[in-house]
């Protein structure tokens, strides 16, 4: 079984049937659908697509729509650019359009709040980071004037960012909610949102879809520095994190974004909220048919810092080799796998349970206590699989951040928590009814863990559950003979 899960950014690349059938079969676990490009209709056939490829390879699929989020960009320019020179003092202007001729060179920027969070001194990074602008006064109206401090030819619709401006609006803009409401009527799993700040980016999110009568898995991207400085805050208001390396490498210095990774990804194992480690993963792989070796082992440690999921982007959505990346990503990780509870024994891996090693906060309540102990006790009786019953999916997580050896077997009556172990690393899960009496509970665990190939009768197997049955929360083991 392969514990880590796949992410995959569909697009042109990914469309042709055959392609995509053969990316299922490669062990995708989450097709994501970017709001950032292509229209709505390319979207709903790719859902569609998805969907009735998932269903004829029995594979569980889940869907993640990406909110483009508040991405601030150039406007309008002339076909073929503009030159800015080094040392060029410009306008970057909100309201006027494009002007090179006469003394004041005017770059439009359709943005009013961003030129409203303008402070003198503060660099803005251009095409991430390839052209560089300073502020040289505050703003005026809704124009501030720029330094050019690293020039080159800029073009349209390039995205601006300026590491360290406070912004006030809100994270989900007019383009948002018109993708939130077309993700609500396709029904998607999961949404992502860009360039969270805080918690309450998340809420505003979730009282958005709630109100459109949704609950979608709420995933948070972080890639703004501010994030960082939230994320307890963070992980209690969403379901899943995604590092977001692209960005948060123009946000922050890119030499800081692997320790920004392995930050977060703890945080993220101690509270047990599943985390994607996202960008630029097999990025070579968008023009070559194999990974540099640069590539393997970024993959191979992020499973080793303890992500749950990998991500790809290009590779998948306009590259070469989309089935090829796949398989190499699933290769790479699954072999980290193996390693990581023998020859590294990195944090939060060894065979011994985690709260024992003192890297992860002691139990302090039931679930905690129960998915510790069953880890621990599946381990000292070699059970073959650890089968727990999951309402909202917070026992399969809890279980999961513990990094067992046995697989994960997830029972749960809710299509949105089967869903959401799409994004859990080493949880498989299967739908199944609210149970009437233990001994039937304890039987269909039974049943599902020799189903799934784990275990044969006399196998042990830990199965965890909670009573009062389908109202209790985790407070039950059992060691049960298959
Ligand atoms: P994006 O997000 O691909 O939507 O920009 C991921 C990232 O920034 O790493
Ligand atoms: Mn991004």
């Amino acid at each position: 079984m392969m514990r880590t899960k796949i992410v995959c950014t569909l697009g042109p690349a990914s469309d042709d049937e055959n392609v995509l059938r053969q990316i299922i079969r490669a062990g995708m676990d989450v097709a994501r659908i970017n709001f950032s490009h292509g229209t709505q209709s390319d979207h709903a056939r790719r859902i569609g697509l998805v969907r009735r490829l998932a269903q004829e390879e029995d594979a569980q699929v889940a869907i993640m729509g990406d909110l483009q989020g508040p991405k601030f960009r150039i406007g309008a320019l002339p076909a073929g650019g503009v030159l800015l020179e080094d040392g060029r003092r410009l306008v970057l202007s909100a309201s006027q359009p494009y002007a090179g001729d006469g003394a004041a060179l005017v770059i439009p920027m359709p943005h009013p709040d961003f030129i409203a969070a303008m402070r003198p001194g503060q660099r803005l990074l251009v095409d991430d980071g390839a052209l560089i602008l300073r502020a040289a006064a505050d703003p005026v109206g809704d124009a501030v004037l720029c330094d050019v401090v690293s020039g080159g030819i800029l073009t349209s619709r390039k995205g601006v960012s300026a590491p360290g401006a406070h912004f006030t609006m809100s994270a989900i803009t007019p383009k948002d909610r018109a993708d939130v409401q077309f993700a609500v009527e396709q029904r998607l799993d999961a949404l992502a949102l860009s360039f969270v700040r805080k918690d309450e980016d998340l809420i505003e999110l979730r009282e958005l879809v709630r109100a459109l009568g949704a609950d979608p898995i709420i995933v948070a991207k972080i890639e703004k520095p501010e994030a960082l400085d939230d994320l307890p805050d963070i992980l209690r208001a969403t379901d899943v994190v995604m590092v977001a390396r692209g960005d948060l490498g123009v946000e922050a210095p890119p030499e800081q974004v692997p320790f920004h990774q392995k930050t977060i990804i703890r945080s993220c194992l101690n509270a047990g909220v599943p985390v994607i480690t996202a960008t630029q993963m097999l990025q070579s792989m968008i023009e070559w048919p194999s990974p540099t070796r640069a590539e393997a082992s970024d993959i191979a440690n992020a499973v080793l810092d303890g992500t749950d999921a990998v991500m790809l982007s290009g590779e998948t959505a306009v590259g070469k080799y989309p089935v090829d990346s796949v398989r190499a990503m699933a290769n790479i990780a699954r072999h980290a796998e193996e390693h990581a509870w023998t020859a590294c024994q990195p944090p939060g891996f060894a065979s011994q349970p985690a709260a024992l090693r003192g890297n992860m906060p002691a139990p302090d309540d039931v679930t905690e206590a129960i998915t510790s102990a069953a880890v621990e006790i599946a381990d000292g009786v070699g059970a073959r699989a650890i089968v727990c019953t999951t309402a909202t999916g917070h026992t399969a997580r809890m279980m999961a951040r513990h990094r067992p050896t046995r697989p994960i077997l997830a029972l749960t009556p809710h299509y949105r928590t089967f869903q959401f172990t799409a994004f859990m690393w080493g949880v498989q899960a299967v739908l199944a009814p609210v149970f009437t009496s233990t001994d039937e509970m304890l039987a269909a665990a039974a049943r599902v863990a020799e189903q799934e190939g784990y275990a044969a009768p006399g196998d042990l197997i830990v199965v965890t559950g909670g009573l009062p049955l389908g109202a209790g929360k985790t407070n039950l083991i059992k060691v049960h003979e298959v």
